[in-house]
């Protein structure tokens, strides 16, 4: 593993600072997860693209600049140094993307990949089922065919779909093959929501925003050119976007390396003000620096072994349990120091009540640490 920066991703690291610090909005900006502010966040991520910046890694065809992934995390670093927000596009460029690079036709790549970097459409990811959450291979949305209208036809209900209220398209998993095994009679759709037969119904967070939907599908039309990759395909495609929501792609070191500057900051203005009642703090706010940069040359360590042909495959569960807890213990420290000043519309409540949600999203801790277990450590099932 070689830890220096060479001179050009110096120059690459420059440049996408400079230029973040001459096209940055106003910050803070209005929660993605509002109809309001999902447009802010958009239109922001729409000057990301234009400036060339919305999907570094990506070949230049598609509205990247063919990045290598050690400038990808140089970005990440900056693009939240520079206390800019998670993205709205993120569960189609760093979900999606990834899976259709992999799986999807040329004809895909062409029609989608550009589209969804410029954020003209929007994805959002429907897995999830009222009666299928960590049991994914549980799902019981079809789909039946439609040979005269050559395609598929999309009935059943997908729930927790984050910002389906506002996103454009989904990528979903609907059962294609019901006298299959559970794992290989699914097929992967990507979907239009405004297709006739599709209904989003927004539903509010805990936090009030309304950032998840639930969407029903009655008897919607889906061509056939909107598989990906293969008909009773679905759960092998599917496992590819699970490696990459817990492995590299959703959340990178950078993100946390900004909650941690700034949680150091806090502490430093805390204790200058003499607010510090516990002083185990101290040690505490080390720890959490500890842990981020820990991810970080863990994530350094990753990206050697990807550049090197390696796949992520079962890793990706320890990233995922690691980033999620992670992001609690830096909340939950600050709110600790802030103690009864912590502002209950501020950031770091914010961010708090966000962290709490990392270990159940993207499959929750508990079945990656039976993931863990069973394919990396090799224990027995029971
Ligand atoms: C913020 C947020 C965003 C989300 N966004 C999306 C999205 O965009 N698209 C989407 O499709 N879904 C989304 N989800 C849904 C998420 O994927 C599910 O909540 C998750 O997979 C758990 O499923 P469940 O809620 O049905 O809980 P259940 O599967 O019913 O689990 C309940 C509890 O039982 C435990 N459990 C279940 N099975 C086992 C087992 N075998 N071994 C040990 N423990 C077990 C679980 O760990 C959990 O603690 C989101 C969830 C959240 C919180």
């Amino acid at each position: 593993m070689d830890l220096t920066e060479t001179s050009d991703e110096r120059a690459f690291r420059l440049e996408a600072r400079q230029w973040l610090a001459a096209n940055r909005p106003d910050l803070p900006m209005l929660s993605g997860d509002t109809a309001q502010g999902f447009v802010v966040n958009r239109d922001w991520e729409r000057r990301l693209f234009d400036g060339g910046w919305a999907v570094v890694s990506w070949p230049e065809e598609y509205g990247g600049r063919g990045a290598s992934l050690w400038e990808w995390l140089i970005f990440e670093e900056e693009y939240y140094a520079a206390g800019l927000p998670q993205r709205v596009a993120q569960n189609g460029i760093f979900l999606l993307a990834p899976t259709i690079f992999e799986f999807g036709t040329a004809e895909q790549r062409e029609r989608i990949l550009r589209r969804m970097a410029a954020v003209e459409d929007l994805w959002c990811q429907g897995w999830s089922e009222p009666d299928a959450g960590s049991d994914l291979a549980g799902i019981k949305s079809r789909a039946v065919r439609d040979d005269a209208a050559g395609g598929w036809r999309l009935t059943g209900q997908k729930t927790w779909t984050t910002r389906g209220a506002f996103c454009t398209h989904l990528f979903g998993l609907f059962r294609t093959d019901p006298a299959a095994e559970r794992h290989r009679g699914m097929t992967y759709f990507l979907v239009d929501l405004a297709a006739p037969g599709v209904t989003v119904r927004s539903v509010d967070k805990l936090d009030g925003d309304a950032g998840f939907a639930e969407v029903f599908f009655e008897e919607a039309f889906v061509p056939d050119r909107d598989v990906l990759g293969g008909v009773n395909q679905g759960w092998n495609v599917a496992m590819a976007t699970t490696g990459s929501e817990r492995g590299l792609s959703l959340r990178s070191p950078g993100r946390f390396k900004a909650v941690v500057d700034r949680l150091v900051e806090l502490y430093r203005h805390q204790e200058a003000a003499g607010l510090i009642v516990d002083p185990s703090l101290r040690g505490e706010v080390a720890e959490c620096w500890m842990e981020a940069e820990a991810y970080r040359l863990a994530t350094e360590m990753t990206v050697t072994g990807l550049a090197g042909g390696a796949r992520m495959g079962a890793e990706s569960s320890l990233n995922k349990v690691w980033w999620s807890e992670m992001d609690i213990h830096l909340h939950d420290t600050a709110l600790a120091l802030l103690g009864p000043d912590a502002d209950l519309e501020g950031a770091w409540l914010k961010g708090y009540q966000f962290a709490l949600a990392g270990p159940i999203y993207a499959g929750t801790n508990e079945i990656q640490r039976n993931v863990i277990a069973e394919r990396l450590l090799g224990l027995p099932r029971r």
